[in-house]
């Protein structure tokens, strides 16, 4: 078993998938930060917001001087080249973006993207100096089917063909997302039972295929309609870390609430 004592840095993701005008964004950034911004003073967290790439230089420039980080919501397998569409994890890093979220279930069952692209997409973020959250997830079918742990093995042995991932230096830039399909923007949240499961799982699994020192420091977030009503009792569980947030991040309110519950839990004692 890993060591009880947590002093991972939760950390909080405002997925915008394809929503929002460019225009809409400094408005958002201005309201999440006079909501959280004494909160940033007395306790140690992160938030990234994950804006669609159109509108990265805009977040950036809102959130300079802010503790807020942006994150892409994809990017390419190289720095350059013929690669039509793709967005360069050279020019993320250009565009003040930290970080990057990888394999999200809409990239890998709407677009086909497979464990062989998503990690050839995370050996070129991490090459760039770039933080990647890495999302895996079973499919309701596999779940009903008992398959859960053998769908998030074969996914997370995807680390083992991004080369390097595992070197314990860039494992410490990587956030895995923990993100049943059958919940994401359905309504239908994971039990904070269900999800420390998982969590477990892959904590325990890193730690036999990594080590038990990187396993324990290794940031494991939860994602699947997460709300304000159920963000505290998610985040109660041990091996919970934080959560990325779809539809409820949409508005600055909501994703305050989720991560002053969410904290509440976490960091119990904490002035929220
Ligand atoms: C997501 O987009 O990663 C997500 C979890 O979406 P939602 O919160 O809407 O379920």
């Amino acid at each position: 078993m890993m060591s009880s004592v947590v002093t991972r840095v939760p950390v909080f993701a405002a997925n915008w998938k394809m929503n929002k005008l460019v225009r809409e964004a400094p408005e958002y950034v201005e309201r999440l930060n006079a909501l959280l911004g004494e909160l940033y003073s007395a306790l140690s967290f992160e938030v990234l917001i994950a804006p669609p790439a159109t509108h990265i230089q805009s977040v950036s420039a809102s959130l300079q001087g802010l503790p807020i980080k942006v994150a892409a919501q994809n990017c390419g397998t190289a720095r350059a080249g013929a690669f039509t569409g793709e967005i360069s994890p050279a020019v993320l890093k250009e565009l003040a973006c930290q970080w990057v979220i990888l394999g999200h279930s809409e990239r890998r069952h709407i677009f086909n993207e497979e464990d062989s692209l998503i990690a050839s997409r995370l050996r070129a973020a991490l090459e760039e100096g770039l933080n990647a959250v890495v999302c895996v997830g079973e499919v309701l079918q596999d779940r009903k089917a008992g398959k859960t742990f053998k769908v998030i093995e074969s996914q997370l042995a995807l680390f083992n063909s991004a080369k390097g991932a595992f070197q314990p230096s860039l494992l410490r830039r990587v956030v895995v997302a923990y993100e049943p399909v059958w919940a994401i923007g359905t309504g239908e949240n994971a039990t904070p039972q269900e999800a420390q499961e998982v969590h477990a799982f892959i904590r325990n699994w890193l730690s036999e295929k990594v080590s038990p020192e990187e396993a324990t420091a290794v940031r494991v977030v939860y994602g699947g309609s997460v709300k304000a009503e159920n963000s505290g009792q998610i985040m109660a569980q041990k091996d919970v870390d934080g959560l990325l947030v779809g539809g409820a991040s949409l508005d600055p309110n909501t994703f305050a609430a989720i991560i002053k519950n969410g904290l509440k839990t976490r960091l119990p004692g904490a002035p929220i």
